[in-house]
């Protein structure tokens, strides 16, 4: 029998809200893992996360990696589950208003292109000549002029950086 974990209760009462997620022994782990997450700033891996949560000598080291190969768990209901805690804190605490304020009303303008291509949606960009392209289809011809606000830009490109792709559906397109 593994000891059980003592988590402090307000990161318990974040995770009880993903626990449908989980079998009982793979929410344990889950917990394991999390709070190692948080507790560890360097090393953003399984052992990482044991030493974070100080685990390294009270579970297998297999355990947290069974968690992810071959445990039952949700992954979809997961991602549904924590991006809608992400919204509730934004909307509970007023962020919504100054990130509307902060990204829309306050910045400068800027025009980007966007790719007019229905199934497409990305930034367009110049190549060597000046001549618009989009980089993902190659469209050169359906290339539309968006204002839009500098910070929304810069938000864009930091998603991006995270590896997540926005598509922008033209109003006149649709
Ligand atoms: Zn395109």
């Amino acid at each position: 029998m593994l000891p059980p974990l003592n988590l402090p209760v307000s990161l318990l009462g974040v995770l009880m809200a993903v626990r449908p997620c989980f079998t009982a022994p793979s929410f344990t782990t889950f917990c394991g893992l999390v709070a190692g997450l948080a507790g560890q700033v360097r090393r953003r891996t399984v052992v990482g996360m044991l030493l974070g949560a100080c685990l390294q000598h009270l579970w297998p080291h297999d355990r947290a990696h069974y968690s992810f190969s071959r445990a039952r768990w949700q992954l979809d209901e997961l991602g549904l589950v924590v991006a809608r805690l992400v919204v509730d804190a934004l909307i509970g605490h007023g962020a919504a208003m100054v990130i509307k304020d902060r990204l829309l009303d306050e910045s400068d303008g800027t025009i980007q292109y966007v790719c007019g291509n229905v199934e497409c949606g990305h930034f367009a960009i110049k190549d060597r000549k000046g001549n618009l392209r989009c980089p993902v289809c190659e469209n050169t011809s359906k290339i539309y002029p968006v204002q839009t606000s500098y910070a929304f830009k810069l938000l864009l490109d930091e998603l991006l950086s995270l590896g997540v792709v926005m598509r922008l559906q033209l109003e006149d397109m649709r």
